[in-house]
């Protein structure tokens, strides 16, 4: 893996995450070229890491072995026209755009047959990502062995069989971690109403959802259910908490939230 020449295009946050992640496992910095066209603090950054950056889109891409994609997905059309000459035949496509689908993508680099489509996440940019993962059939598996090494560099690896689970996934992995936060937002905000400053409510929120992520993760034998249960006495205070979720119907809540992700997400393709 370390021999290949990897571009990426549009150095930005996610870019720079999984760059961090593969020079820290070992990657060598040299073989990397990346190309952000407006942030210059940030090219600084990735040649003070040893990568080459002073190269146009289309030079990078003319040396890569690999192109990752990662500008916002409303410049990829503009990006990838810049790539017209180019010939992707022997070239891996990974991209990380959020809702442009492999036969778009398809469209914009009609050479290219190996194009891996990643879903990265936002915890990604602090290496504790999930990214959803998908391939046509036709792409060499090196290339998608390729992709799924990359994105370990940032995290965890699940494969979809079929594009439109990439969708699921967004709502599963992609959208969920602002769901988090706005569980959080609710009990600090709650907090704060008994009177608690907003900074203690916050460490208090964030050191328990930490917390049971950790027990989540620690005790991977035993079900979710079991965990609460495992916390709710009968007739005690959480069992109380609880049977007010359980009558707003917290559960078809988020059943309906995440299908509206779904949704919005097919919508956008
Ligand atoms: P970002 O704005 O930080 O990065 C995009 C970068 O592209 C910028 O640095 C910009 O300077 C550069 N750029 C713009 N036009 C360019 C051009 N013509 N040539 C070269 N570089 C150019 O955005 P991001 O958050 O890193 O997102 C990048 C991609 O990753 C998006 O497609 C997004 O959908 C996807 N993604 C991001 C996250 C996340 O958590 N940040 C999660 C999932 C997917």
């Amino acid at each position: 893996m370390n021999q290949k020449t990897i571009a990426f295009i549009g150095a930005g946050n996610m870019a720079f995450a999984i760059i961090a992640g593969l020079v820290k496992s070992g990657y060598p910095a040299a073989n990397i070229i990346a190309c952000n066209k407006s942030n210059q603090a940030r090219c600084e950054q990735l040649r003070q890491m040893g990568l080459q950056v002073d190269l146009t889109n289309r030079e990078a891409v003319e040396r890569a072995d690999v192109v990752i994609l990662a500008v916002k997905p409303q410049m990829m059309a503009e990006v990838c026209a810049e790539f017209a000459e180019v010939d992707f035949a022997d070239k891996w496509v990974i991209s990380v755009a959020a809702g442009i689908a492999v036969a778009r993508l398809e469209q914009l680099l009609p050479s290219a047959r190996n194009i891996v489509r990643t879903m990265p996440n936002t915890p990604s940019l602090i290496g504790e990502g999930m990214s959803g993962l998908f391939a046509k059939k036709i792409v060499e598996p090196t290339a998608c062995r390729f992709a799924e090494q990359l994105l370990s560099a940032v995290g965890q690896c699940y494969w979809v069989e079929t594009e439109s689970q990439l969708n699921q996934i967004i709502a599963i992995t992609g959208s969920s971690p602002a769901y988090f936060f706005k569980f959080m937002e609710a009990m600090q905000q709650s907090a704060v109403k008994m009177g608690f400053s907003e900074q203690d409510a916050r460490v208090l929120v964030q050191s328990v959802a930490i917390g049971a992520a950790k027990m989540v993760a620690a005790n991977p034998e035993l079900s979710l259910a079991t965990l609460r249960e495992n916390v709710t006495s009968k007739g005690g205070t959480t069992a109380q908490a609880l049977a007010v979720f359980e009558q707003h119907r917290l559960d078809q809540t988020v059943d309906e939230a995440m299908n509206a992700a779904i949704k919005r997400a097919e919508e956008m393709e």
